[in-house]
């Protein structure tokens, strides 16, 4: 028998008054573990509630008792670290170390957020005018929303609420109802680390949910991570309600790899890149181009590391290198994908399709799969796919590459192996893209840093996490106070 999960609004797990629900997935088994509301109008006027009447209190309170509360939900993340990653790989489906990543990066802001007193100082200057102090405060929002992807449950929710709430904020957390899972549990551990209740919120739901609460008139701010499709409704329809909003899409990663680069080095970084959590990250390398005669020495690299890859259900303790992907749903798109290259003529070196596990389930998995040959009108090269599937294209000319990788209508993020510093600098400046990599596969970044898509991967002026990330929940105050001199001058000055 499977669990109805609830919505955690005012600090309690509350039964959403729905009749629909939603299945959550084991992916590695295909079994349906949960079943999540379907949240209506009733459940998000209620979050928005509870978040609303949290606010003034909490928003009032000193900002190194925000911080404390941080400190000890990092304490808390590090004692349930092993706990939650498998709470990842159970709902979501990749390996334990992915996982691990996963928590780890999602900590990883949450001590960014530790910093909130020295990061929120404001700017002063005296004597403007005569008697006249100028000082600028940052000041929080309100209600902010955060609505969520599946790939990366533990993360993805962290680069948002963390910094929200301790600038003052309240919060309701809309994650992808494929994994709410870890989000409820993220509420327990903050919840005992000594939040008010009604300052953060879990609401499930889709898009209906999030609709109701993209325009209710207490909301002021969204956070979105998820496709480029949603993504851009969700900036237009927040903006038209006069709410600030951070929206970032897909991507489609380009990864060039010039003919005097470390191959073997090269290979490893790429095979991690674009199948790594079975190629579903907004990060993942998905086209790699083979300048020169780097071609068919990384192709013949790159086919043979593929194919030794085990592919299998990571729920088990066994050791595999990819587990399966999220659904049914992605697995028959992703093949979809397979067919579509074929038919684009493509040459298929590496056939995902119909892949041999390491052990026998009814999970979602497609093995990793290579197209050689590809070409830049075909939508394999041009589709963000999401799935363990590399384009590789061959090309004579460093410059011919940059101008390939410049006609992805995305732009999160773009990486060259290469020794030759000259040809780094080149990539690194005329690629058209946020987050560039030099021989490194997967060029993230920190969460000291925004994530900084351009393009269609990114809609809005302040992006997630980082400093942009404490800009984008506050808003300045310039406060100018005029105190009139008592009269006598200070003897001697
Ligand atoms: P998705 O767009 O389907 O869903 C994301 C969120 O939006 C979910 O919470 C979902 O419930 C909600 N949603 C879905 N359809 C909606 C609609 N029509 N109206 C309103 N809300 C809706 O994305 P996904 O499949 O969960 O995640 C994968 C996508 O996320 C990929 O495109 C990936 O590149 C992207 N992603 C981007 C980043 C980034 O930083 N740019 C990071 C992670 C994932």
């Amino acid at each position: 028998m499977t669990t109805n999960i609830h919505n955690f609004i005012g600090g309690e797990m509350l039964p959403a008054s729905v009749s629909h629900y939603t299945s959550v997935y084991n992916p590695s088994r295909g079994e349906v573990i949960a079943q999540a509301p379907d949240s209506d109008l009733q459940a998000v006027a209620q979050a928005v509630q509870a978040a609303r009447q949290a606010f003034p209190a909490w928003a009032d309170t000193p900002i190194v008792e925000r911080a404390r509360v941080m400190f000890r939900f990092v304490h808390l993340l590090e004692e349930h670290f092993d706990e939650l990653s498998q709470l990842v790989t159970r709902e979501h489906g990749k390996t334990l170390d992915e996982s691990h990543g996963d928590v780890r990066r999602g900590i990883e802001v949450v001590e960014t957020a530790c910093h909130a007193p020295t990061l929120l100082m404001g700017q002063t200057l005296d004597q403007v005018s005569r008697g006249i102090d100028g000082r600028v405060e940052r000041h929080p929002l309100g209600v902010c929303v955060g609505i969520t992807p599946f790939n990366f449950p533990a993360m993805v929710p962290l680069w948002m609420f963390p910094i929200a709430i301790v600038c003052g904020n309240t919060f309701i957390l809309k994650p992808s109802p494929k994994v709410p899972l870890t989000a409820l549990r993220l509420a327990e551990l903050l919840t005992e680390a000594g939040l008010p209740k009604g300052v953060f919120n879990v609401l499930h739901g889709g898009a209906e949910t999030v609709d109701a609460l993209l325009t209710h008139p207490d909301v002021a701010a969204i956070s979105f991570v998820g496709s480029t499709a949603v993504a851009k409704h969700i900036y237009e329809t927040g903006t038209a309600h006069g709410k600030r909003v951070q929206a970032a899409g897909g991507a489609k990663n380009y990864m060039l790899v010039m003919p005097d680069a470390d191959l073997d080095a090269a290979t490893g970084q790429i095979i991690g890149a674009a199948f790594g959590c079975s190629g579903q990250r907004c990060m993942a390398g998905s086209v790699a181009i083979a300048v020169g005669k780097a071609g068919d020495p990384l192709l013949e690299r790159l086919d043979e590391a593929a194919k030794k890859m085990r592919v299998g259900p990571t729920d088990s303790g066994s050791a595999v290198d990819m587990g399966p992907v999220i659904d049914a749903v992605a697995r028959e798109r992703i093949r979809g994908y397979i067919d579509i290259g074929l038919n684009e003529g493509a040459k298929l070196a590496t056939d995902g399709r119909g892949v041999s596990l390491t052990e026998a389930t009814d999970g979602f998995f497609v093995g990793p799969t290579i197209f050689d040959h590809a070409a830049p009108e075909m939508r394999i090269v041009r589709d963000e796919i999401f799935g363990p599937v590399l384009s590789v294209m061959r090309m004579e000319d460093l410059s011919d590459a940059i101008a390939q990788a410049n006609k992805s209508a995305y732009g999160n993020g773009a990486v060259i192996f290469t020794r030759d510093g000259g040809a780094a600098r080149m990539f690194a400046r005329y690629v058209n893209c946020g987050m560039i990599g030099i021989n490194v596969g997967v060029p993230a970044p920190m969460a000291v840093f925004p994530f900084t898509g351009w393009n269609q991967s990114f809609f809005g002026d302040l992006h997630i996490q980082g400093i942009e990330g404490f800009h984008f929940y506050t808003h300045n105050k310039v406060i100018l106070s005029r105190w009139n001199d008592p009269g006598k001058r200070v003897q001697g000055w």
